[in-house]
């Protein structure tokens, strides 16, 4: 495992984690590293990978130095792996996920701003249905801070295919367009300050369980952890005395 990485940088992680969205519990460690390689192999190219904004993104790395950044976004719990089967997936954590969720929507909303100023003809919105509910609100958002009426004609062509409860943030912020409604930046401030707080991540650490048999505490090392993760167990319920007791008792019955 990848313990001899140095930090990875904010660009690092959010180009790591821009990669994983594209293969989000679908596909495992390899694969991810294979999209920041860059590679021409058959499965990259059938699944459309090679179309990722950071397709390629380490190209002069070896495949393995990527694995390794991405054993540092799992140790520093950026990323996890859940098992589909015997198939390790790589998958978002909560921190992971509030990172690439406000970079996605940024994405979004440079696209537009894109289009926008190529006077583009307004595309077929269904390209945002059905994606996360937490990620399109949080766009919605941003494209109200922007204060740009130029944009509700998108919003008005997006408002007729979505689901209801998107559609009233979507009238409310063409309302808040119209209107020209003051802008409130104070959302922004504070979605700011718990990005830059997330894109930390935090050094993996020991941790003390309570044992469920005898209840005292146990110390389950960052050593440990690594190898219950890569085997796809959860974290150990006993002490070690008591699964011996357990395991001795079910060999004597
Ligand atoms: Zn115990």
């Amino acid at each position: 495992m990848g313990s001899n990485t140095e930090y990875l940088s904010k660009n690092d992680i959010s180009a790591i984690l821009r990669a994983a969205d594209e293969i989000i519990a679908e596909g495992g460690r390899t694969l991810l590293a294979k999209i920041l390689k860059g590679s021409r192999e058959k499965k990259v190219l059938a699944l459309e990978l090679d179309a990722c904004p950071v397709y390629g993104y380490y190209k002069s790395e070896k495949l393995e130095k990527i694995m390794e950044k991405i054993d540092w976004m799992i140790d520093y719990d950026f990323l996890d792996i859940q098992y589909s089967g015997k198939l390790p997936m790589i998958v978002f954590t909560d921190r992971g996920w509030e990172i690439e969720r406000d970079f996605r929507a940024d994405e979004f909303l440079a696209e537009w701003s894109r289009w926008q100023k190529e006077g583009r003809p307004i595309p077929d919105m269904n390209y945002l249905k059905d994606r996360d509910r937490k990620m399109i609100l949080l766009f919605i958002r941003k494209v109200r801070e922007t204060g740009d009426k130029r944009y509700i004609p998108y919003l008005e062509a997006w408002n007729k295919i979505e689901y209801k409860k998107v559609q009233a943030e979507i009238k409310e912020t063409i309302n808040a367009l119209d209107s020209d409604e003051p802008i409130d930046l104070n959302g922004a401030l504070k979605r700011n300050a718990s990005l830059q707080e997330a894109l930390k991540g935090s050094a993996p650490q020991d941790l003390f369980i309570k044992c469920w048999e005898c209840g005292n505490r146990f110390t389950f090392t960052v050593g440990e952890q690594k190898i219950y993760k890569q085997k796809g167990f959860s974290d150990p319920k006993r002490c070690e005395e008591c699964r011996l007791e357990q395991k001795l008792i079910g060999e004597y019955l």
